[in-house]
């Protein structure tokens, strides 16, 4: 423990994972603890999710505490998430954050999960003022700041693009999550099938896509014609074809200087490719966020947490009713004026 510092403990409690991180106010990251909940069959069931949240959250903290090196009595500051995500799922992360708060007398923020996954990215690959490309199990969205804001200019209509991944590869059989196991399968393959490419103005709509790719799997001509590895690497081509697209819009509408890859599907190596090629074409920098800190994790909560603390000040109590369906361009951002 460093004399003087100031420590922040973020809980991160949207989807399938219970995170916590701490930090302390200069932005240095002591710990990131994550309890994941894997499915064994099917999607996200918000009620499992929860109970293995509720079982595990006690060792999960005090998993982070020793990590840091620290104790519940050196934190000074509690954040959450607080938006958007799953209800019953949020519900638990805002219960033990309030707890932590009124017990310790520490003031408590609730911090939006999809900005906390920028501020993460700008403070770990030093950037300033990225256009963001986040995709991951539950989120698909291009933002960059402006007016104050975290903007949208694309986001799926329907399916998000890790979801979309992570039903296919469940189709055929694949464990959750089946992006990575998809990623190798496509490396093996050069044969792209057609499938429908759906971008409807600066947004995306991914759930034809999956349907097609679904069809190829049960048709005849299925492993006589081609194989899962010319499904997998067509899947992604034109998933990510779409992605960049829309992301190569916003960067010549915005003419930001930087780019920044974030969520779990960043760790794809032919989606970075298409990325970093687009953003060389416009001169930015392109970076992704060290996978570590580019799915979801505690530290980007507890980080967020300290910047609207040090600039809005603590929450009421009232103030940190969880929002599932919040949006990130609804929060104005005062840190970045
Ligand atoms: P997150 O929701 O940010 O925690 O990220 C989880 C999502 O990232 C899941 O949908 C995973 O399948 C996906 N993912 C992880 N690694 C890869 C990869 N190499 N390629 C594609 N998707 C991936
Ligand atoms: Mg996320």
């Amino acid at each position: 423990m460093k004399k003087n510092s100031k420590y922040c403990l973020g809980i991160e409690t949207t989807a399938h994972t219970f995170g916590v991180g701490i930090v302390d106010f200069e932005g240095n990251v002591y710990s990131r603890i994550n309890d994941i909940f894997t499915p064994e069959s099917g999607g996200l069931h918000p009620m499992l999710v929860k109970e293995q949240h509720l079982a595990n959250f006690h060792k999960t903290i005090l998993k982070a505490l020793k990590e840091a090196n620290l104790s519940i009595h050196n934190i000074n500051l509690v954040a959450f998430s607080q938006s958007p995500g799953l209800g019953p799922v949020l519900r638990i992360g805002a219960l033990v954050s309030r707890l932590l708060s009124q017990k310790l007398n520490i003031p408590i923020v609730g911090v939006n999960h999809c900005i906390a996954h920028i501020e993460i990215g700008r403070l770990k690959c030093q950037i300033e003022d990225p256009l963001t490309l986040y995709v991951s199990g539950g989120n698909t969205i291009v933002s960059a700041f402006e007016s104050g804001r975290y903007q949208i200019f694309g986001e799926t209509l329907d399916l998000a693009i890790g979801n979309m991944i992570d039903s296919f590869a469940r189709d055929v059989g694949i464990a959750h999550p089946g992006g990575p196991k998809i990623e190798k399968l496509a490396k093996e393959s050069k044969h792209y099938l057609s499938l429908p490419y759906s971008v409807k103005g600066m947004d995306l709509s991914f759930s034809g896509l999956y349907t097609a790719a679904r069809r190829l799997i049960e048709s005849k001509e299925f492993n006589s014609k081609y194989n899962l590895s010319d499904v997998a690497f067509s899947l992604q081509e034109t998933a990510f074809a779409m992605l960049t697209e829309v992301t190569e819009r916003a960067l010549a509408h915005t003419q930001k200087k930087e780019v920044l890859l974030t969520g779990g599907v960043a760790a794809n190596e032919r989606l970075q490719e298409m990325i970093e090629y687009i953003s060389m074409e416009h001169d930015a920098h392109f970076e992704v966020v060290p996978l570590r800190y580019a799915g979801d994790n505690g530290a980007m909560i507890a980080w967020t947490g300290v910047l609207k603390y040090l600039h809005n000040g603590e929450d009421e109590i009232k103030h940190t009713i969880i929002q599932p369906k919040q949006r990130m361009d609804n929060i104005e951002i005062p840190w970045r004026e």
